[in-house]
């Protein structure tokens, strides 16, 4: 019989072939210097080039081998691995080239940490000798440093890109700092975890340079990155070396002021960068304890967008959390803005908590749905009917689990269960109060959020 494959068929078993794949890699770690002692060096990779003698894995025998089962997908794999004791030399002069090349930040970083310390603990010639190590570590870094805002975005969240400004500026290398914070931070990725490293940086410039890196930056970043803009902001409010504070931190205070709503609507119209922040809690406690201590009219009108705003800041969501943080906050008394802020989220609760709270008289439910079909029409009936307590819908599969989608998703007062008495099945629907029971839950937390926002 002869078979003819026609597109779209699907293989058999003749269609494939069982090959084989060979991979291998070397690496070297448990590293001991000639002394004995363990520098902080993790495992580098080496190519079989480097060996000596050249054919030196020829005549190895394994020292471990594992075997794993073929799986659905997989075939077999055999592994075999090789450990032995080797020196390592490396040329003079070298060896840092070396270690920053064939190693990752995760080795790299480290090792300039512990450069620098040697540095800092060092005395004499030792000093000189550990500072130089580190600072050509640095350069190996700073030239390898991946060019992909992804990329950068990951280090910048993880703390590496603050770990390697701080070494910059722990070995007074301000310029490669500044440089570095140009091309990675400004024209690359911001976050939060980096403002604690900017500070110290910030330090060590003259008050023109660090305005006008700052400019770039906040230009760059407001809107993107208004979360860790406004941290460091805040975080640049307690720092006493700027000659004078308002009028240097002035105009970051009105960039975010301005970006707020940008940020806002871009999330709103879902083509918010990943990157780029919601209006949290924590953002809005940035930005009025940053703003309000440089220009309190800015801090003003950034509350009242907050609380008057088109986008619907959620007071429960935000707002509310927001208040109770500023709340805590040392000085919060002498801002207007703070005051409006936590006194409007107060009379916000002062009125829920007024609303009377009275458990169902009778057996009507709110029924309000979110789907107007025929059968949840049916569901809404029942759920106001002030006399049925209990309802029963026969029907099939399919509209049974229809009508469970839309109990859940509409958080109705209902508890339910399948009979299957009888075919098709019924869902028996009883109607619970649980919208009262959680109005209770609110009712406690407003009293404790109000009871603390009086304070
Ligand atoms: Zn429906």
């Amino acid at each position: 019989m002869v078979s003819a494959r026609r597109s779209g068929d699907e293989p058999d078993e003749d269609d494939f072939e069982i090959i084989e794949v060979y991979d291998s890699f070397q690496k070297v770690g448990e590293w001991r210097k000639p002394d004995g002692s363990q520098p902080n060096l993790r495992e580098l990779g080496f190519e079989e080039e480097e060996l000596c003698p050249p054919d030196l894995f020829s005549s190895m025998d394994p020292t471990d081998l594992s075997f794993s089962e073929a799986t659905g997908n997989e075939g077999a794999s055999f592994e075999r691995s090789y450990h032995f004791a080797a020196l390592v030399l490396w040329p003079k002069g070298r060896a840092l080239a070396i270690v920053a090349h064939s190693a990752g930040l995760s080795t790299t970083l480290p090792l300039l940490d512990d450069l620098v310390r040697q540095w800092q603990q060092a005395e004499g010639d030792a000093s000189s000798a550990a500072r130089s190590d580190a600072l050509e570590l640095a350069r190996h870094i700073e030239q390898q440093w991946p060019k992909s805002e992804w990329e950068n975005s990951g280090l910048s969240r993880q703390g590496d890109t603050a770990n390697f400004l701080t070494s910059l500026s722990c070995l007074g290398t301000v310029e490669t700092a500044v440089e570095f914070i140009e091309r990675v931070i400004i024209a690359g990725a911001y976050t939060k975890a980096d403002n604690e490293a900017l500070v110290r940086v910030l330090e060590q410039m003259s008050e023109a340079g660090r305005s006008e890196l700052l400019d770039r930056l906040f230009r760059k970043k407001a809107v993107t990155c208004i979360d860790a803009c406004a941290d460091l902001l805040r975080k640049l409010t307690h720092v006493d070396y700027f000659q004078d504070k308002s009028a240097t931190l002035g105009d970051f205070s009105s960039m975010l002021t301005v970006a707020l709503p940008d940020v806002a609507r871009a999330e709103k119209k879902g083509y918010r960068r990943p990157s780029a922040c919601v209006v949290s809690p924590q953002l809005v406690v940035d930005l009025v304890a940053g703003i309000d201590p440089i220009d309190p009219y800015s801090a003003s009108i950034v509350v009242e967008w907050l609380l008057t705003g088109p986008q619907d800041i959620d007071m429960d969501d935000v707002l509310l959390p927001a208040a109770l943080d500023l709340n805590k906050l040392d000085g919060n008394q002498e801002s207007a803005s703070i005051l409006h802020l936590i006194g409007t989220v107060r009379e916000n609760l002062r009125q829920r908590i007024a609303e009377a709270l009275e458990s169902p008289a009778d057996w009507s439910r709110p029924a309000k749905l979110t789907c107007h079909c025929s059968q949840c029409n049916d569901l809404s009936y029942f759920l106001a009917n002030s006399m049925q307590s209990e309802w029963r819908y026969r029907a099939v599969q399919a509209k049974r689990s229809h009508m469970e989608a839309t109990i859940r998703s509409s958080s109705c007062d209902i508890d339910y269960h399948t009979s299957k008495k009888g075919s098709p099945h019924t869902l028996v629907c009883r109607k619970n109060q649980n919208s009262y029971y959680s109005k209770g839950e609110q009712r406690k937390r407003d009293e404790r959020d109000f009871a603390m926002l009086v304070q």
